[in-house]
């Protein structure tokens, strides 16, 4: 190890191979505080060329290497494991804007960008990026790729995988391999690209990408509806789509107890509606056209919802400060779960129409299984991506209740394979979900995967433990 870190300071400099104890203490703990790993150093390349030779050092001397881009991710994929024999390879010095192609439609970004750095240089250009997450102030493109991120524009632009042209990467044997084609036609053999979009940083490190742009919507227009049940959230769906075709962008579903959550622990954010309802969706509109002809669509929509009884009750954001308010609600959620205590994750996709059937008949399995628990439930609903999250009943320690992860996530993950669904959505798997995901998948899938990384990182040496 000494060798390996003398040849990693001739490479990069002192300043940049950090190994003492306080130095390397920010990168060894995941976003939710759940994990606290261990490392040999943390080293923060400042160009691919760097990337290459400390990946090619790595191969040399065996050390195993996790990437890291803003530490946002929720499934323990990039911190290290507790051996202390690996070290986390920080992309956040490379952070350029490499080349905006306004005609093409494409913009050219280093892996260390912030994905809101993106969103900016974008918009700079009159164009639209259209990701966006929660954690978009600090998450990097090159996270948000090899988790394929989601977030709340999937319905209308799809995930990071959609949203990207090419990739340049440095192999686990150190080459660079140039993918950064802005072409929306290449079929020149197996897709490379998309091996590597969602791989965790277990396959290669991405250190560049080609994004697609979109144009600008004129107008945006956010509301939040009142509802009796996720049934009857599906049925506004169905309607909305009718109504407004692609110009539907967002469809967030959030129960009563969400809410609840979010008022207790952030009570400075708005409260929209006197009384409390069952369920929540907040959903945005754009328009290419006019702010007049996104605001006509949505009160016709509505009108429609509300004459069917689909909708109990609906506000409407009349400015864009009170729209980023009802985002604030959604999107403080999650933060208002992590001040409340430790909770039990899951991140599941369903066929969007089986979502209120998943919901009736796994709620009541898991108040039998662990009366008084409580379920935080939210979601991209217009994707079919619900977080079923569940946190402990009144008086229940975190620790006492974590103790039953294994148990809470045979309920949810049997009943969300029984309803043709999908363990892991939008986060990934890393280390958190690696025995379900041995759990579930078939061996043939499974197999397959493993000859994918024995093929491409022989000496398992790119982010060990995570996903396989
Ligand atoms: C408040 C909050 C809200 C969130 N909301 C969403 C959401 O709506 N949708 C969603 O999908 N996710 C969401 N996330 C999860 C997280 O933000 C995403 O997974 C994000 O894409 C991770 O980006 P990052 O730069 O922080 O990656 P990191 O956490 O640093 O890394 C994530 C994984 O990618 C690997 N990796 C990172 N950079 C590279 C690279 N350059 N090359 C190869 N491998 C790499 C790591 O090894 C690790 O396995 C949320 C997180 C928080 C904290």
């Amino acid at each position: 190890m000494m060798a390996f870190l003398l040849h990693c300071r001739s490479l990069l400099g002192d300043a940049h191979v950090l190994d003492t104890e306080a130095d390397i203490a920010p990168f060894l703990t995941d976003w939710r505080g759940r994990f606290t790993g261990k490392a040999a150093a943390v080293l923060r390349p400042g160009s691919v060329e760097q990337v290459a030779a400390l990946v090619k050092a790595c191969a040399r001397w065996r050390v195993p290497l996790v990437p890291q881009g803003g530490n946002t991710g929720l499934v323990l994929g990039s911190v290290p494991d507790a051996s202390g024999t690996a070290v986390v390879l920080s992309l956040a010095r490379l952070n350029a804007i490499r080349q905006i192609d306004a005609v093409n439609r494409t913009m050219t970004v280093d892996a260390g960008c912030i994905l809101q750095q993106v969103q900016e240089a974008a918009a700079a250009e009159g164009c639209l990026f259209p990701l966006s997450l929660a954690a978009e102030g600090s998450c990097t493109i090159g996270g948000n790729l090899s988790t394929n991120a989601g977030g709340t524009a999937v319905l209308r632009y799809g995930n990071t995988r959609e949203l990207c042209l090419g990739l340049e990467v440095v192999t686990p044997q150190g080459e660079i391999w140039s993918g950064l084609r802005g072409l929306r036609k290449d079929n020149t053999g197996y897709d490379l690209r998309d091996l590597f979009i969602g791989a965790e940083g277990t396959l290669g490190v991405i250190t560049g990408a080609v994004l697609k742009l979109y144009p600008r919507p004129k107008a945006s227009i956010t509301a939040l509806a009142a509802l009796p049940s996720p049934a009857d959230a599906l049925r506004l769906l169905v309607l909305m789509q009718d109504h407004c075709g692609a110009s539907l962008t967002g469809f967030e579903l959030m129960s009563r107890y969400c809410l609840e959550l979010v008022a207790r622990q952030f009570p400075q954010l708005p409260k929209p509606f006197a009384d409390a309802h069952p369920q929540y969706v907040l959903l945005e509109l754009s328009s290419s056209e006019s702010e007049q002809h996104a605001v006509e669509l949505l009160e016709r929509a509505i009108g429609a919802a509300l004459e069917r009884e689909v909708v109990t009750d609906a506000v409407v954001a009349t400015s864009e400060a009170q729209s980023a308010g009802l985002w604030q609600l959604r999107e403080h959620i999650p933060l208002a779960q992590a001040k409340a205590g430790k909770n039990i994750k899951h991140d599941i996709s369903l066929p969007v129409s089986r979502i209120a059937d998943f919901i009736a008949v796994t709620a009541p399995q898991l108040q039998a299984a662990f009366p008084g628990c409580q379920l935080v439930c939210f979601g991209h609903l217009g994707d079919g991506n619900l977080h079923f999250n569940v946190a402990p009943p009144e008086g229940v320690s975190n620790e006492d209740f974590l103790a039953n992860q294994d148990k809470v996530n045979r309920v949810v993950h049997d009943s969300v394979v029984a309803f043709g669904g999908s363990i892991s959505a939008e986060h990934g798997i890393g280390a958190l979900k690696r025995d379900e995901l041995a759990h579930y998948k078939s061996a043939v899938e499974l197999n397959m995967m493993r000859a994918i990384k024995a093929a491409l990182d022989p000496l398992g040496i790119m982010n060990p433990g995570k996903i396989l």
